[in-house]
């Protein structure tokens, strides 16, 4: 079969995920126990990386996904209650406050961070709030301290989604172990891959025995006996999954450095290229986890025509993210407009991720910011 035209020889790609021969080893080794599901591997995984987050314990889920699902569970959200989140995310964060029935109340984001602001959410907080599901969007982490002020004095549950931001960290603190349920994610484009899966850290043993069970049919039990207390769903991650999941976490310092660095050079290629501007900066009490590198394209530059021109010199992106409240499902359920959350709407409408992985070389990147700054000139 030959390539579909509009593939250019030599593509530089979007993501890609760095395995090597211990991911190898492992995985063949649950092959060959023969122990697929419910076995050892996924408790090794879940002990690993409640130590690597600081978490009190974790359980290894299917998906992030689901991960956010039971966590706006473990919230109690009930249908008609209400929950502040981020209009700047993946669609699976306010998702998941639909599963259970919930309104997702978006507040704007931060135009420096792209996170959601601790006043802005208490502004939104009604009689009807019943948790604030914050998303710390391209690895930066939240304002904790504010953030968990608010939701203390108001009595409010919290749930992370945590999907881009595994090594995050906050004032020396690891994101996980702030003690609310906090979502990870595994897909193969995030800092580490378990193919798909996910996983939530817990503040407590009953919330993590709810989770196990809620994962697992609503059992009553690991898995002996068919006693189901509560409604529950096959949300568990198979032992082939944790086998990848324990080889990468145990190379993760080496996978969060190898993409600081390529970020890093990406910074200093662009510092002087005009039409782009790039993600803030870290602090002495912020540490940015590096899950995407997104320019924005500004005016009088379309971030659409960058994008076909890029494509055009074999340069992968793609548009990083579009605002939520903008969705089909969202404008037809809520009547949400375009001018309701400009900063989000603007990030959505001009963020454009760039070829970004562990083991992209500098070549490679170099090539990548040439074809930018050609196709910013003239095209
Ligand atoms: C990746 C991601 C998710 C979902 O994770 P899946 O494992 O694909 O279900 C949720 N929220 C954000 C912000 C993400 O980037």
């Amino acid at each position: 079969m030959t390539a579909p035209p509009s593939v250019v020889a030599d593509e530089i790609g979007l993501s890609g995920a760095y395995l090597d021969e211990r991911d190898e080893q492992l995985v063949l080794d649950v092959l060959r126990s023969g122990r697929l599901a419910l076995g050892p591997m996924t408790e090794r995984f879940e002990r690993l990386l409640a130590e690597r987050v600081g978490a009190h314990r974790v359980a290894a889920l299917s998906s992030g996904t689901a991960g956010l699902h039971l966590g706006v569970k473990l919230a109690g959200v009930r249908p008609g209650d209400e929950v502040v989140t981020s209009p700047l995310s993946f669609i699976a964060s306010a998702n998941a406050i639909l599963y259970e029935g919930g309104i997702p109340v978006f507040v704007d984001v931060d135009p420096r961070t792209l996170n959601v602001d601790p006043a802005a959410v208490e502004a939104a907080i009604t009689p009807r709030t019943r948790a604030v599901l914050p998303v710390a969007l391209f690895g930066y982490p939240l304002e904790y301290d504010g953030l968990l002020d608010v939701t203390a004095r108001h009595g409010l549950a919290v749930v992370e989604d945590a999907a881009e931001a595994l090594g995050t960290t906050y004032r020396g603190r690891p994101v996980g172990s702030f003690g609310h349920p906090t979502v990870f994610a595994f897909y193969p484009n995030k800092q580490m891959t378990t193919g798909e899966g996910g996983a939530i850290a817990v503040g407590s043993d009953d919330e993590w025995e709810l989770v196990k069970s809620l994962s697992n049919q609503g059992r009553a039990d690991r898995g002996e006996t068919f006693l189901h207390t509560r409604l529950g769903y096959n949300y568990r991650l198979d032992e082939l999954s944790a086998a990848l999941g324990v080889a990468q976490l145990e190379k993760l310092d080496l996978l969060l450095e190898l993409r600081s660095r390529v970020a890093a050079r990406y910074d200093a290629l662009l510092a002087d290229l005009e039409g782009v501007t790039t993600l803030c900066s870290d602090d002495a009490d912020r540490r940015r986890s590096w899950f995407v590198y997104v320019v924005f394209v500004e005016d009088p530059h379309d971030r659409d025509t960058i994008m076909a021109r890029l494509a055009a010199r074999g340069v992968s992106s793609k548009p990083y993210l579009p605002a939520l409240h903008l969705q089909p499902l969202y404008r037809e359920r809520f009547a949400f407009r375009p001018g309701m959350f400009p900063v989000a709407e603007r990030a959505g409408a001009r963020g454009l991720a760039l070829p970004f992985h562990a083991r992209l070389s500098e070549d490679a990147q170099a090539r990548v910011v040439a074809a930018l700054t050609a196709a910013l000139r003239d095209g």
